[in-house]
């Protein structure tokens, strides 16, 4: 027997058991197929129909024609809908059309085709006027069959229909679609199915059967068309999917004032409040609305026109949600009084209501905590913390007169840029100039998603929240502005204009798609605040609680059974302070370093370098000394009861010393000009930088071998931490320092320096007559460290990985010159599949990292392990680290929400599995 290649919408059942799961009926039937047949089986009225699978459409694409089987069983399915719809294909006494409609298993709004309207021909247009008594409607259909069969089946482009639609539509004088009359539109029909023999040679096809076959195949084809690539790209869709057709019985909002057509979010895909979002309109169909070229009306508003309608459809869709418990997004037609439903789907929505939706829906009882946590992504939580208007600054352009309009606020967030008025130049000047570019148009199409993506911002001056524009910027959190109607847009001069003012193309503005309102200028930016965000917050807190739950992950005696912790890299007790206040618990990284940049302590510390014996060296780090106390005191206090690890100076000396080509060219111009002033110091001071010179800095006198060359900076380090952890402990404060050695490549070198180091730390404490708890490690940066990880652990309490430099050294690629120089062109070239300074190689570096962990804890089980590089802060490298064993990550504050959710990810996507099982 054939393959089955044709699923009728009460065929679901046999769908599941083929494909095994329902994800599997998606892939098979394709979001859209795969809703109805499931809004069939849960009683909801639904248009009778059928969906060729996406494997059809895959064999369609290797074969370049139909599979053996289908367009029989297309036919016989056919049969079956003429059978339950009474109505007979073909037929002018009682014809039965059919919609042709793409749904691949993950939503393209708008990226392929769709054919409204098969089976009117010549004869049935006759029937149907019979039958409704409405010739203008009837013809209105077959003019847009035309239409769409003329542009999407036979390539025919559109100006080709609109051009003399718009000359007929001048001639009689009118203005709006509305004004044309039955015999307009026959006239129409008539026009565009010349246009259809001049362009092709053919007539327009009169056998419904010949349309459906084109139409499927056309259908399938737009599955490669170039839309549906570039989208692909930019969202990750595998190409291998492929997409269903669904064939669906027509039904028509545009038959009188009983009938209209509307799409709905079942809660405001915007901002997340409980309440139904949508718009709907009488005596149209579904394209009108989708489309926002026409102004339709709010769906509330229904409930006087139609009431009973309105509660069915309020009843359906609420049904629908706790169904699917998630917000719904619903296409709906209503024929003569009948409300039919034609789609359901999972609605895109911005990160703000992705987190609010989430968090209520656990509060109304509809899902899980856990189900919460992972049904927000962390792109969602990375928007959230996106820049807004400062609020003042705004105020201020107000004032100043910069207001240039308010539209509708279709997709949250701050965005300023200059603007540009069509999708190409847009992306040019985004790509090419670098430029900050707001994309302005009078409404977008699936053609501008291009230059969308490469924008900062949208704006448009028609349509609605649901239009193309709307949808598509909240799925890639662009902020946007839609239908901000007092705005005329002149494409040919590239101007805007409200009244008085103007903007021209290239100039500056600023969109605020949370208001919707749009400046002129520049307006400044301010980053959110977290407290403020209480969805977030709860939502991350429950991330942690899930993160923490005893026996996320199997281990060996020792390792963790929790999942991960989230810590912070921060060097000041500011940034700790906004570290805690995001959640983090625990300092993984304090560059000690940058403390001695500022800038009364440079002279001090250039002092301490050029010294030229011990006693003048050691001199000068007691002028450090308080200094370092007091930035560590400050650590400890915002970090009560929390670790934190305080790294030991790491980078080459010549760092801190003045610029080696400046201080020439000022030797240079004191000997030109004779000038004795100064210049044997400068002198001095050259002949030493130079004597410091190292042609590759990164891997010469740095890290732990800058400790052992010149002990008394990190002796004096040390005891400052724990002068500082001392006076902390006797304010009670909870201190758990943990002191951190750079670079180390042997256990020698640890070996050399850490009891040393050690000593001083006992010393302190006796002198200061107090105990706390503290760990010496080390920081896993050089591969020779990884794969000697066993002896490091016999001294090194902690290890972090430094995966900043361990990926530099794997790799031997330059950290601060491969980017910008070819690492482009091997993501681009596929040679790498991501840059590896941002996503952990889990190949080269991450196996490295988890042979050093399975080593080290072969010497020390309870060995703690974390990780600062800045992959501690990318939700696919924590997930590495979750796997391997990691105790903790740490990373910018502005992460670590971030990081927590991707921590409670991984706990949840491998829960209970074992550590070495996942590998
Ligand atoms: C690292 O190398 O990953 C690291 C955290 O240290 P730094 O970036 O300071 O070299
Ligand atoms: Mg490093």
């Amino acid at each position: 027997m054939a393959k089955k290649w044709v699923y009728l919408f009460d065929e679901v059942a046999e769908a599941e058991s083929y494909a095994g799961s329902w994800d599997g009926v998606r892939a098979l039937l394709g979001g859209k197929g795969s809703g109805l047949a499931d809004m069939t089986r849960a009683g909801v009225p639904v248009p009778p129909g059928f969906t060729v699978t996406t494997e059809a459409c895959n064999r369609f694409s290797a074969d370049g024609k139909f599979p053996e089987g289908l367009w029989d069983q297309e036919l016989a399915a056919l049969q079956e809908v003429e059978k339950r719809t009474g109505k007979k294909f073909g037929d002018p006494a009682n014809p039965l059309l059919v919609s042709c409609r793409s749904g691949a298993k993950f939503s393209m709004p708008g990226m392929m085709d769709t054919v409204l309207n098969i089976g009117l021909t010549d004869r049935t247009t006759e029937g149907m006027i019979e039958l409704t008594g409405n010739p203008r409607f009837v013809y209105d259909s077959y003019r847009r069959l035309v239409e769409m069969f003329g542009t999407v089946v036979l390539g025919i482009p559109d100006e080709a229909f609109e051009e003399p639609l718009k000359e007929y539509k001048e001639k009689k004088g009118y203005k709006l679609d509305t004004e044309m009359t039955a015999e307009d539109w026959k006239a129409m029909a008539e026009t565009f199915k010349a246009v259809v023999k001049k362009h092709k040679g053919f007539d327009f096809p009169q056998e419904p059967l010949k349309q459906l076959e084109l139409a499927t195949e056309a259908v399938f084809k737009s599955w490669n068309g170039k839309r549906a690539i570039d989208y692909r790209r930019a969202t990750n869709i595998p190409d291998d999917l492929g997409t269903a057709v669904n064939i669906v019985t027509m039904v028509f909002g545009n038959m009188g004032d009983d009938s209209g057509t509307g799409v709905a979010f079942t809660r405001n895909p915007s901002t997340g409040d409980k309440k139904m979002m949508g718009d709907y309109l009488l005596n149209a169909q579904g394209e009108d609305v989708v489309a926002g070229i026409r102004n339709a009306d709010p769906i509330e508003n229904m409930i006087k026109k139609m009431p009973e309608v309105y509660h069915q459809f309020m009843d359906i869709t609420d049904k629908l949600e706790q169904h699917y418990k998630e917000m719904q997004d619903v296409e709906f037609t209503i024929e003569r009084g009948k409300l039919w439903m034609l789609q359901t789907r999972n609605g895109k929505r911005t990160a703000k209501a992705a987190v609010k939706i989430a968090v209520d829906m656990v509060n109304e009882g509809l899902i899980s905590k856990e189900e919460a946590v992972l049904r927000v992504t962390p792109d969602n939580v990375d928007t959230l913390l996106h820049p807004q208007f400062d609020e003042k600054a705004k105020k201020a352009a107000e004032k100043a007169g910069a207001f240039f309009a308010k539209g509708v606020n279709a997709s949250p967030g701050a965005a300023v840029g200059q603007a540009y008025f069509d999708a190409n130049t847009a992306e040019k000047m985004a790509k090419e100039k670098k430029q900050a570019v707001i994309m302005v148009r009078p409404f977008t199409k699936p053609d501008d998603v291009h230059g969308m993506i490469a924008s900062k911002g949208v704006l448009t001056s028609e349509g609605g929240a649901t239009s193309h524009a709307a949808v598509v910027a909240r799925q890639f959190g662009i902020p946007c502005v839609v239908g901000a109607s007092s705005i005329t847009i002149d494409l040919e001069k590239r101007v805007m204009e409200v009244n008085d003012k103007a903007v021209k193309e290239g100039e500056w503005i600023s969109v605020d798609g949370t208001t919707g309102e749009v400046f002129i200028g520049q307006i400044k930016t301010i980053e959110p605040k977290i407290e403020e965000q209480t969805e977030l917050l709860t939502l991350l807190i429950w991330a942690d609680e899930i993160a923490a739950r005893e026996g996320m992950r199997k281990s060996p005696e020792g390792w963790p059974t929790r999942g991960l912790q989230v810590w912070a890299n921060a060097d000041y007790p500011k940034d700790a302070r906004r570290a805690r206040s995001y959640g983090a618990k625990g300092i993984g990284l304090c560059r000690t370093e940058h403390m001695f940049f500022e800038t009364e302590r440079l002279p001090i510390v250039q002092r301490m370098i050029l010294a030229k014996t011990s006693e003048e060296r050691t001199e000068a780090l007691n002028e450090l000394l308080p200094y370092q106390r007091k930035d560590f005191d400050g650590l400890f206090e915002a970090m009560d009861g929390y670790p934190v690890i305080i790294r030991l100076i790491d980078p080459p000396l010549h760092e801190f010393m003045p610029d080696e080509e400046k201080l020439f060219e000022e030797v240079i111009t004191l000997r030109v000009k004779g000038e004795t002033k100064d210049l044997k110091e400068k002198e001095d001071l050259l002949a030493a930088i130079k004597s410091m010179h190292e042609s590759n800095p990164m891997m010469g006198l740095r890290g732990v071998r800058l400790s052992i060359a010149m002990p008394e900076i990190v002796e004096m380090q040390v005891r400052a931490i724990f002068e500082a952890a001392a006076d902390c402990t006797l304010r009670k404060i909870v201190v758990r320092p943990e002191v951190m050695i750079p670079l180390t490549g042997t256990v020698k070198e640890l070996e050399w320096i850490q009891p040393r180091l050690e000593r001083i730390a006992k010393t302190v404490m006796e002198e200061k007559k107090v105990t706390f708890s503290y760990k010496f490690g080390t920081m896993i940066e050089i591969p020779r460290a990884c794969v000697t990880a066993a002896e490091i652990a016999s001294l090194a309490e902690f290890f972090s990985f430094g995966t900043n430099d361990l990926t530099q050294m794997t790799f031997g690629y330059s950290r601060d010159d491969a980017e910008r120089n070819f690492l482009v062109i091997y993501v681009e070239q596929k040679i790498l599949p991501k840059n590896p300074f941002q996503t952990l190689d889990r190949e080269g570096v991450g196996k490295l990292m988890q042979w050093a962990i399975t080593e080290g804890r072969k010497t020390r089980p309870e060995l703690e392990v974390g990780i600062c590089g800045e992959h501690g802060g990318d939700p696919e490298s924590i997930e590495w680290c979750h796997l391997i064993g990691n105790n903790y990550v740490s990373c910018s504050p502005f992460r670590v929400p971030i990081a927590r959710l991707s921590a409670a990810h991984a706990a949840l996507k491998y829960s209970g599995k074992s550590i070495a099982e996942d590998k």
